[in-house]
């Protein structure tokens, strides 16, 4: 986790030696001060928004290692959640991956992962287990892979990457809506990774606490954005059924098909 988290920080005085000096009164300026907000380093919130009062005062105990794929765009969104999940448990049982592709030969310990009977990918699909179906076997703690990003990033990651092969798929059979308003979802099913996280360890701990005490600070960060300002982004599923979508309907016969399919329930 160290080192993921930006390092904004110019060079101390005295530490990079003279090859610096030459540039040491730019960061003297006003500019770059006014510019950059400052971050809470345990949440990665604007200071002003830090949602550490939200999070658990100590890591949440769990057996379950978390292997977070994050797709590079994903790293640079506003709304961030990862940094909300990483900050809710303990580092050894969370790590992230920032990347699109992971060979074995530039990741061996993600390879080395991966083919551990133990290693789980969280990924939707037909091949896929529904995750409170699986036992899972106590011999050695348990590893989930979750990919961070939108649906086609995942599946690019997914697909493109041999690897992700070999863990056992499984998928949510959960049918809790997403909580995660302000970015739209493409069905009400469709979770963000923070709550996809919570709710796969929550059945993978057997504790429901768990969920509840990750999504707090989704909620907290939710209903902060409403207050100032954000609108509610209701799933296009959710604005279909209840007559309030108002953009015209799509010429294109692929996406009319979509659209049709999310009216009557299918999965996509
Ligand atoms: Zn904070």
């Amino acid at each position: 986790m160290e080192g993921l988290s930006g390092g904004a920080a110019g060079p101390s005085a005295g530490e990079e030696g003279e090859e610096r000096e030459g540039c040491a009164g730019l960061w003297e300026l006003p500019v770059e001060r006014s510019e950059r907000r400052p971050e809470c380093s345990r949440c990665s919130r604007p200071q002003k928004v830090c949602l550490c009062p939200f999070l658990p005062i100590h890591p949440l105990k769990i057996s379950t290692c978390l292997y977070i794929i994050q797709h590079p765009a994903e790293e640079s969104r506003v709304l961030r959640t990862a940094p909300l999940l990483a900050a809710c448990l303990p580092p050894d049982k969370c790590k992230i991956l920032v990347g699109r592709r992971f060979s074995e030969d530039r990741y061996p310990e993600l390879a080395a992962v991966c083919r551990n009977p133990s290693t789980f990918i969280l990924y939707p699909g037909a091949e896929a287990t529904n995750l409170e179906e699986v036992t899972v076997m106590s011999s050695s703690p348990p590893v989930m892979i979750i990919i961070d990003g939108t649906w086609s990033q995942a599946k690019d990651i997914f697909y493109k990457n041999s690897v992700f092969r070999f863990p056992r798929q499984v998928q949510l059979k959960t049918n809790i809506s997403s909580q995660y308003v302000i970015r739209t979802q493409p069905t009400n099913n469709c979770l963000s990774t923070l709550e996809c996280a919570a709710v796969a360890l929550a059945i993978m701990e057997k504790n429901k606490n768990i969920q509840e005490t990750i999504l707090r600070p989704l909620q907290a960060l939710c209903s902060f954005q409403l207050q100032h300002g954000a609108q509610i982004h209701h799933s296009k599923e959710h604005l279909l059924k209840n007559g309030l979508y108002d953009k015209p309907m799509p010429k294109n016969k692929r996406k009319l098909r979509r659209m049709e399919l999310l009216l009557n329930n299918v999965k996509i």
